[in-house]
């Protein structure tokens, strides 16, 4: 069983490579960002309270997102599994996600952290389109749409993140390295990290960590 994390800073391709994953082992993927993303255009109490903080590129309140995660891990498909991405992002969060996975005998099995250099991080994000349908992610430069606006995969329009700018990008970086960084030493220390480099071509940084999770598995495709 896989119950994963994807650790790294904003841009650094967890959300691609999560959805890779989940085509691939057929779990599901729990993006909190997606899921603050839905409330804030929903315009939920969650969304409107998350809102000012995503705009500010500040981490929404621990009991706000643990509480999310709470209620997502319940699902029936995350019995055989799941990924998160953009969870946890605080020692608190990870501290609250092991006592959650605890009541219901489950433990993190990977983490794995995707590392790319900022000036690169700056790149990708001031280029990043997504899909409004499915959320598919491109690039202006390094993976554009065969029709430019449009999604390959469903034809959907694409968008800027309102937080993809350049103030707020430095904002979240910063937040990364103060809130965020110290989860790489507390996933080491618990023997569970495994560090991938990011740069390279999506199919090269997918094999692996395809490889890493399938290490000494002998039926790993199809789980
Ligand atoms: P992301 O899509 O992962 O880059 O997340 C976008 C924004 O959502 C972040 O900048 C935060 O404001 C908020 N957010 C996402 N995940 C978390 C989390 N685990 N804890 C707190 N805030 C979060």
């Amino acid at each position: 069983m896989y119950n994963i994390i994807l650790l790294g800073p904003p841009g650094v391709g967890k959300g691609t490579q999560g959805a890779r994953l989940r085509d691939r082992y057929h779990i599901p993927l729990i993006s909190m960002g997606d899921i603050l993303r839905e409330a804030v255009r929903e315009g939920t109490p969650l969304g409107k309270e998350a809102k000012s903080y995503m705009d500010k590129g500040e981490l929404v309140p621990d009991d706000v997102v643990v509480g999310i995660v709470g209620e997502r891990l319940k699902g029936e498909d995350c019995s055989r599994g799941f990924i998160l991405d953009g969870f946890p992002r605080t020692i608190a969060q990870a501290e609250a996600l092991e006592r959650l996975l605890e009541k219901e005998g489950k433990e993190i099995t990977h983490v794995i952290l995707l590392d790319v250099p900022e000036d690169e991080i700056i790149r990708r994000l001031s280029g990043r389109r997504l899909c409004k349908v499915c959320g598919a992610a491109y690039h202006l430069v390094f993976n554009p749409p065969k029709e430019e606006g449009r999604c390959d995969r469903c034809g959907g329009e694409l968008y800027q993140r309102d937080d993809d700018n350049e103030e707020t990008i430095k904002a979240r970086l910063e937040v990364y390295h103060s809130q965020t960084t110290p989860l790489v030493e507390y996933y080491e220390k618990k023997g569970l990290l495994r560090r991938v480099d990011g740069v390279d071509t999506i199919e090269g940084i997918f094999e692996r960590i395809t490889r890493i999770l399938e290490e000494g598995n002998n039926s790993p495709k199809n789980p």
